[in-house]
């Protein structure tokens, strides 16, 4: 049987962190066999909310940097395709086609996008980051993806995409398959501040790329709990970042059991936990941090890694474009026009007139 298509990806805005990891990432690679994996350097959304100059000319290192943690993960360019969404120009056409299939108070009702705006700084909603899941629609439906890992943030723009799929379908004639979406096994991470979920403009990130040192002093400054001013003092586990990074990232689960017994009991120092947590992390960041320094040696690979998945990318893409341009109809409107141009031009030529 064929195999069934994965889109996802995500925005140049810096490097990426242990949220990306669980959320996404960690599907990503576990599922580059089952599946044909293609995965997009959004760099059309980060003009959403950074559409400066000055931020399109950060893009490029953004997107190396990126890639250089896809290869640290374990993404393999043999099997997967890394592409660059600016340089597809199929997604705009799709893209405006499919802005007709959804409504301003459809829009209007996704979560993420006010999140989104007031993390920018962004007072009233400019109509591009309305239109977010409505880019995303077509990045996912382009290569007529069947299936979505992507973090719990991003679950209510996949739904905009089933629905606009059906609404084409519908209209049009069965083009594109209905996505479904996978959030990764922790749908949210929590970031270092125990606020919000981590995220690169929230500054509470430990990133897939930070060394060692750097993972044990951003650990240390960690958000635990507010009421335990000495060792003594019974701690709260639940809803603690620090346990619940240990949940995510400490193998030992009996080391993660009875630390939790003796913080509740104001057994066990903070300094201790927090140690025990930044070795566990540092050992699953390390063979990450061995894969980067190897890749990162070999100039220009990143850059050709990109080249060659936007080149099958843009293959998919004109093989999709036909379809939807077929099944609208939308084609043959130039095709009659030009058809019958050209035969009365050549009529002009022969009388002469
Ligand atoms: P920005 O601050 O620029 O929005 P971000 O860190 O929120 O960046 P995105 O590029 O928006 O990252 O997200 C890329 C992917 O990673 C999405 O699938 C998103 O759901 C997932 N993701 C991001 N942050 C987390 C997190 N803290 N926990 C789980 N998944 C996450
Ligand atoms: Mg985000």
């Amino acid at each position: 049987m064929e195999k069934k298509t994965i889109l996802t990806g995500d925005r140049p805005t810096g490097k990426l962190h242990l949220g990306h990891y669980v959320g996404s990432l960690k599907n990503r690679v576990r599922l580059q066999d089952e599946y044909r994996c293609f995965f997009i350097i959004a760099d059309l959304h980060t003009l959403t909310t950074k559409p400066g100059k000055e931020d399109i000319e950060k893009i490029a290192d953004n997107a190396r940097e990126m890639v250089l943690d896809y290869l640290a993960c374990g993404i393999d360019p043999a099997r997967s395709s890394v592409y660059l969404q600016s340089a597809v120009p199929e997604i705009y056409e799709l893209a405006l086609y499919f802005q007709n299939l959804v409504t301003v108070p459809r829009l209007q009702r996704v979560p993420s996008l006010k999140d989104m705006a007031q993390n920018a700084g962004i007072e009233e909603m400019p109509y591009g980051l309305l239109g977010y899941p409505v880019l995303q629609a077509a990045d996912i439906l382009l290569p007529r993806a069947h299936l979505v890992p992507v973090g719990k943030d991003n679950e209510s723009h996949v739904e905009v995409t089933r629905e606009i799929a059906k609404r084409f379908n519908f209209l049009y004639g069965e083009v594109f398959p209905i996505p479904d979406v996978l959030v990764g096994e922790v749908p949210t991470l929590v970031g270092t501040d125990g606020k919000a979920k981590m995220s690169k403009s929230l500054g509470n990130v430990i990133y897939l790329s930070d060394d060692a040192k750097t993972v044990e002093k951003k650990v240390g400054g960690m958000y635990t709990d507010p009421n335990r001013i000495s060792a003594d003092v019974p701690g709260t586990v639940e809803g603690n970042p620090v346990f619940e990074y240990h949940d995510v990232f400490n193998p030992n689960k009996a080391e993660v059991e009875d630390l939790k017994v003796r913080y509740r009991a104001g057994k066990v120092g903070d300094v201790e936990v927090k140690q025990k947590l930044s070795k566990a992390i540092n050992t699953f960041l390390d063979p990450l941090r061995e894969r980067r320094e190897q890749f990162s040696g070999q100039g220009g690979l990143v850059d050709e890694v990109i080249f060659d998945g936007t080149q099958a990318m843009r293959a998919e893409a004109r093989v999709t474009l036909t379809a939807v341009r077929k099944a609208m109809g939308i084609g043959s409107v130039w095709n009659r026009i030009s058809r019958k141009a050209e035969d009365v031009k050549k009529k002009k030529e022969k009388t002469g007139s």
